[in-house]
């Protein structure tokens, strides 16, 4: 069983506990939040553990790397609590687990890793993505949503299956050294999660928008700007990764977007609302959902980008009611490439 690297010395030292005063949704004061690290420091039962929504963003907060999420997580499945009801949490398991139905074949660069997210395997084309491979299913499923569900034991068991199947199966034997993450998630376990749970990566991941900057670059002379505002919805699992943020903009800039300045974006913004709805937690979705969505209507927004998949189908709907078109950031760019959405 590898152990989570969490300091308790850094935390013991902390003088901001900004991972729990920053939270958007626990709304704690000071006080409350010593009080509240002091008990997960101890190993008992504190409110954090019952009501935290499992967003991610105390990652992000916490300005010496301690990784609180993980360790609320790791309470969370010590304490025997379950963020979502255990029979839907149990379903969830058995239903994504591994399926073992690889079948090796040679691929090329860019390999493109679509997670759990066959769906969208067409939107690997293009100009932008010319030659690429992809590879998709359970088998190599990040596995990283268990976070949201208390179970960081079966990110530690299935983990390490997933990663020796990418690299084994596929970017070893072709001799190929990266793979291209198209949901951060992903690039968010390989860099972030598995350092921290001890888990060795072989293959070097890459950022969806650190290819696509690259590759606009590339493509430079193809581009006619758009000339359109759009607002960008950030996802959760972007938290583990904020380093990546400035790329957005690159990319925005790059296709003559405009992002739009809106409350609820980059550090403040609000989780599309999915996961509380798995908590059970209905008034609260309805209510970030409604603050989330009306402060894009307010910005004028064309599009609304997101970056991952879940979020768009969470919330895709709704932006259209809204009369914003929704469309993942790679669909954006063929948009400004000149070669339109697949099918339209
Ligand atoms: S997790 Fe980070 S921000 Fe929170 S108490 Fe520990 S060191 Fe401070
Ligand atoms: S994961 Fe989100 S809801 Fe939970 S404590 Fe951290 S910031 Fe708050």
């Amino acid at each position: 069983m590898n152990d989570l690297k969490f300091s308790r010395e850094i935390c013991e030292r902390c003088e901001t506990f900004d991972c729990l005063t920053r939270c958007q949704y626990l709304k704690m004061d000071f006080a409350t939040a010593r009080e509240e690290r002091g008990r997960l420091l101890q190993g008992e039962k504190a409110r954090v553990l019952e009501e935290c929504v499992t967003c991610y963003a105390c990652e992000e907060y916490c300005s010496h790397g301690n990784h609180p999420f993980y360790h609320i997580v790791e309470r969370q499945e010590q304490l025997g609590i379950w963020p979502v009801p255990k029979p839907v949490t149990k379903q969830q398991i058995l239903m994504m687990a591994p399926k073992g139905k690889i079948s090796p074949k040679k691929v090329q660069s860019p390999v493109v890793n679509m997670c759990y997210f066959p769906m969208f395997t067409g939107s690997i084309r293009g100009k932008l993505f010319e030659g690429a491979s992809t590879i998709v299913g359970s088998d190599f499923f990040c596995n990283v949503m268990w976070l949201h569900f208390g179970k960081n034991s079966v990110i530690r068991e299935r983990l390490p299956e997933v990663i020796a199947n990418i690299w084994e199966h596929y970017l070893s034997d072709s001799g190929v050294e990266e793979l291209v993450c198209f949901h951060d998630e992903c690039y968010g376990t390989y860099t972030r999660l598995a350092p921290a749970f001890g888990i060795k990566v072989p293959f070097k991941p890459v950022h969806i928008f650190d290819y696509l900057n690259k590759r606009l670059d590339e493509l430079k002379d193809r581009i006619q700007p758009l000339g359109q505002k759009v607002a960008y919805q950030r996802s959760c699992s972007n938290r583990l990764v904020p380093e990546t943020q400035p790329w957005v903009d690159e990319i925005f800039k790059k296709i003559g977007a405009e992002r739009v300045d809106r409350k609820y974006d980059r550090e403040n913004a609000l989780c599309c609302g999915t996961i509380f709805r798995a908590q059970q937690k209905d008034d609260l979705a309805d209510d970030v959902q409604k603050r989330n969505l009306d402060d894009m209507a307010a910005t004028g927004a064309k599009f609304c980008v997101f970056s991952c998949p879940a979020c768009l189908f969470t919330l895709g709907e709704s932006v259209f009611k809204r009369g914003i078109m929704p469309i993942l950031l790679n669909d954006l760019c063929q948009i400004a490439l000149g070669e339109g959405m697949k099918g339209g």
